[in-house]
């Protein structure tokens, strides 16, 4: 039987071991609600508290700069529906670049419809913003510019930072926020270095749980309530607690970023492999930022392809990939990201996203190169699937 080989970690992770065992306990023996004053609520009190702990170190904030959400859609729309309210009456300017995630594009296309004017910052060919840029883009009226740290679909890495000080420079009240979904747990990463005041983040793309999330929101920008009911979150979030999705990212985050250092090297040697190999193939090209992204990233276009069939291919191979983004994996349009990168519609229908985590092994990456290759040329020439090659063919 062909066996499974996992390389959309872009789209989501394996829960980690860890994280499991810990998140356990608070499904059947620690289940109370983490606002009731018996032991068992004191208890969930205690564990989510730790966890926000947990959270903010790793982040390098405040404990009571974190709050929990249910993902990183929703903390990227209350980012941008909460400054947009906090600084009502200031402006109604926004900054984005074009190549954010559908959570914080079409967020910002609502507020447009409601009388906001959002600037799309245009990226190069590799999917870079300069500083410059955003000091071009910058009005009197911007309150709030939110740029993602890292590219889901090409893996390019955005000097926020540098960003955030051009911003800052201009207008020290502007409010600075980050998609960082991509990022967190899979480079060093510290909020006080960064200076942005909102950073999203989401459990499930470092090997924590699904629906679970954190906003961090620098002391001082706190925004206002997005969920009201029970006053959860100091009254900015309510919502019962989800003490083991919380307990679980806490535990992911932390095992992610202790673990960098050590998985780091292995998925930039299968990474570097990967695309050495792959781009031996005809027609073949490294999309995105070919220094500057993300270790477990590495996108291609194929001339003369689309990539639905391809991607269909891949899976009847065990092998899990994407097109781009994981919501647009197999629909056969061209990717918007790519297009923005000034792609022609052909090629933006032709891509492929291989995302690696600590869990693929060299072995993996060369039955990903020699089926690639094959299915490839198979689709080219129009053919019938090629039967025979299977990953549990390879010697071990
Ligand atoms: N932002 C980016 C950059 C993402 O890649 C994703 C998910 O793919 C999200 C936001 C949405 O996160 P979630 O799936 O936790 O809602």
């Amino acid at each position: 039987m062909t066996q499974r080989i996992y390389v959309d970690n872009a789209g989501t992770t394996p829960l980690s071991q860890k994280a499991m065992d810990a998140m356990l306990p608070y499904f059947m023996e620690e289940f109370g609600n983490a606002s009731a004053v018996y032991d068992m609520g004191v208890r969930a009190k205690a564990a989510r508290e730790d966890a926000r702990r947990k959270i903010a170190t790793a982040l390098g904030a405040r404990d009571n700069e974190i709050y929990f959400t249910s993902g990183g859609t929703e903390s990227d729309n209350w980012s941008l529906h909460g400054a947009a309210e906090l600084r009502h009456g200031h402006g109604k300017h926004i900054v984005i670049t074009a190549i954010e995630h559908s959570a914080v594009l079409h967020t910002a296309e609502k507020l447009e419809s409601c009388g906001y004017d959002v600037s799309y910052l245009t990226t190069d060919d590799k999917g870079r913003i300069t500083p410059d840029q955003v000091l071009e883009a910058l009005r009197p009226d911007t309150v709030l510019v939110s740029i993602m740290y890292a590219n889901n679909e090409v893996g390019t890495l955005l000097p926020i930072k540098e960003l955030c000080a051009a911003t800052k420079q201009y207008n020290r009240k502007i409010l600075f926020h980050t998609d960082a979904v991509q990022a967190v747990g899979h480079i060093p990463l510290n909020v006080r270095e960064l200076g942005v005041d909102l950073l999203s983040l989401s459990a499930h793309k470092f090997n924590g749980p699904k629906g679970i999330g954190a906003l961090y929101m620098k002391l001082g920008s706190a925004l206002p309530a997005y969920m009201t009911g029970g006053g959860h979150e100091k009254g900015r979030r309510s919502g019962t607690d989800n003490i083991p999705g919380i307990v679980g990212m806490a535990v992911a985050l932390e095992e992610s970023v202790h673990d960098i250092d050590a998985s780091m090297p292995h998925i930039l040697k299968l990474r570097d492999r990967l695309t050495e190999g792959v781009l031996q193939i005809g027609g073949s090209h490294l999309t995105g930022d070919p220094v500057n992204r993300l270790p477990g990233s590495a996108s291609f276009v194929f001339e003369k392809l689309t990539n639905a069939p391809l991607i269909k291919r891949l899976a009847d191979h065990g092998i899990c990939a994407s097109a781009g983004s994981a919501c647009s994996a197999g629909s056969g349009d061209p990717s918007r990201v790519l297009l923005a990168l000034g792609y022609p519609a052909e090629l933006a229908k032709a891509s492929l996203r291989i995302t690696l985590g600590k869990y693929n092994t060299a072995e993996e990456i060369e039955y990903i190169i020699d089926t690639l290759g094959v299915l490839v040329a198979e689709l080219r020439m129009g053919k019938s699937p090629i039967v025979g090659i299977s990953y549990s063919d390879k010697p071990d």
